[in-house]
C-alpha cells in the first residue's frame, strides 16, 4: 500500500528525521493562511500517489502567501499521470545546496533490509542506477542489531566530506531504518535529502510503501489508504478476498492456489502467449468467488480467452462449475472459457458442464494450449 507524502512525513518526523513543518489543505483559499503561518518561502506540493510530481508540474515554490495561493489554485484539480490532485501540502521551503538520495528496501538475496544511498539525489534514482551505478552505495542491515557504527561512518563518508553534515546523517540513517521497520514498509525513501546553505540536513520529500501483509497489525495505517492510484480490479479483488494482479496479456486466468496460479502463468508463457492476470481464488472457493473473479477479468478488453485451472482439494470442482455457469449467465460473458477441473468432485463437475459452451480440458497443458489457440484466433 502506498501512502501520501504527508503521512510519510508524519512517520519520518516521529522517527526523529528532520522534516520541515507543513500544512495539508484541500482548498486554495487555505493556502495563504498556511503560508503565513509557516513563513515564506513555501513549497506547494500535490499529494498524489505517483513519483515525479515535480517534473509533472505538481511541485512549485512560492515566495509570498499570494503566490502560494496562486500555485495551490493551479495545482488543485490538476491531472498528474491520470490522478486528480485533491489535496495539497504547503511545506516550509528549504534552500538547497546539496541533494542526496536515501532509501530502504528489502534485499531478496540476503533477506535483510538494504539501505541505498547516493550523492546524486533529487533526480530519478533508477536512471542513476543505470548510467552511474558507482554513485550508489548499498548497505545490508541486520534487522535486529540495526545499523552498525562502522556502517554509519561508511555511509556518511560516501555522501559528504563535511564533518558537520556527516554528524547529522547518522541520525537520519537510523531514523529511516526505524521508520522502515516500525511500519513494516517494503520501501521507505527520502529523495531528496538536502543540505541547506547553512549546513543543515533536511528530508524534503517522503515516500513509504507498506507491506500489505502486515496491515492487519497497523489499524492506523489502514486509514491512510487511498485507492485512487490502484488498478480498480485489484481493489475489487481485495474487497472480495481474492489475490489478483493485473497483467498485460490476452489470457485471463482463474486458478486456485498461488503455486498453481504461477505454474499456469509460466505455462502460458512457455507456449508463447501472455497471461492477462495472476489470480488465486483461494482454498475454499465458493461460487461467489468465481463470480467475483470473472467480473474483474471480463472487464479487461484485452482478454480473449479465460482459462480456469482448478485443482480440487478443499475446493470442490462442482462448486466451481456452478459458479462458472452462473457467472457466464449473470454477466453475459461471451469470452470463451476453457475449463480444466480435476480433483474433488471432478466427475460431478464434468456432468454439470456437459453440453454447455465451455471448452473442457483434461490436463493443464491441454487447457493452456486450447486457451492460446482460441485467443490467437480472435
Ligand atoms: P517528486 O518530484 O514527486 O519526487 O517531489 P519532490 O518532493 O522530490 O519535489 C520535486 C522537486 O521540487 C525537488 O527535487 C526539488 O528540486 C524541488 N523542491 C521540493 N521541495 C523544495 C524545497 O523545500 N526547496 C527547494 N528549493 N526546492 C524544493
Ligand atoms: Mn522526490
Amino acid at each position: 500500500m502506498k501512502i501520501h507524502e504527508v503521512d510519510a512525513r508524519g512517520i519520518f518526523a516521529g522517527a526523529g528525521l528532520p522534516v520541515p513543518p507543513s500544512i495539508l489543505i484541500t482548498q486554495s483559499a487555505e493556502a495563504r493562511g498556511a503560508a503565513e503561518k509557516l513563513g515564506c518561502p513555501v513549497v506547494v506540493k500535490s499529494q498524489v500517489l505517483v513519483g515525479g510530481r515535480g517534473k509533472a508540474g505538481g511541485v512549485k515554490l512560492a515566495s509570498t502567501p499570494e503566490e502560494a495561493a496562486e500555485k495551490a489554485e493551479a495545482i488543485l484539480g490538476m491531472d498528474i499521470k491520470g490522478l486528480t490532485v485533491e489535496k495539497v501540502l504547503i511545506a516550509k521551503a528549504v534552500d538547497i545546496s546539496e541533494e542526496f538520495y536515501v532509501g530502504m528496501v528489502y534485499d531478496r538475496v540476503t533477506r535483510k533490509p538494504l539501505m541505498m544511498i547516493s550523492p546524486a539525489g533529487g533526480i530519478d534514482i533508477e536512471e542513476v542506477a543505470k548510467s552511474t551505478p558507482e554513485k550508489i552505495l548499498k548497505v545490508v542491515i541486520d534487522p535486529i542489531a540495526g545499523i552498525m557504527p562502522f556502517q554509519l561512518r561508511k555511509m556518511s563518508a560516501f555522501l559528504t566530506a563535511d564533518k558537520a553534515v556527516a554528524k547529522q546523517l547518522a541520525p537520519v540513517f537510523n531514523g529511516l531504518f526505524k521508520a522502515f521497520m516500525d511500519v513494516d514498509s517494503s520501501l521507505a525513501e527520502i529523495n531528496p535529502l538536502v543540505v541547506s546553505p547553512d549546513g543543515k540536513v533536511w528530508a524534503i520529500d517522503a515516500k513509504i510503501n507498506i507491506d500489505d501483509n502486515s496491515l492487519y497489525r497497523h489499524a492506523a495505517l489502514e486509514e491512510m489508504r487511498d485507492d485512487s492510484s490502484e488498478d480498480p480490479g485489484e481493489v475489487e479483488a481485495r474487497d472480495s478476498d481474492l489475490s489478483f494482479v493485473k497483467l498485460d496479456g490476452k489470457i485471463g486466468c482463474i486458478v486456485n492456489g498461488a503455486g498453481l496460479a504461477m505454474a499456469t502463468m509460466d505455462m502460458i508463457k512457455y507456449f508463447g502467449s501472455e497471461p492477462a492476470n495472476f489470480l488465486d481464488i483461494g482454498g475454499s472457493s465458493s461460487p461467489e468467488k468465481v463470480l467475483a473473479a470473472m467480473k474483474i477479468i471480463v472487464r479487461d478488453p484485452k482478454v480473449k480467452a479465460i482459462l480456469i485451472n482448478i485443482f480440487g482439494g478443499i475446493t470442490r470442482c462442482d462448486d466451481v462449475a456452478n459458479g462458472l455457469l452462473r457467472a457466464k449467465k449473470d454477466l453475459g460473458v461471451d469470452i470463451p472459457l476453457v475449463v480444466r477441473l480435476t480433483g474433488t468432485n471432478a466427475e460431478e463437475a464434468r456432468v454439470i458442464l456437459e453440453g454447455t459452451e465451455l471448452v473442457p480440458a483434461t490436463t493443464m497443458e491441454e487447457g493452456v494450449k486450447k486457451a492460446i489457440e482460441i485467443a490467437s484466433a480472435s
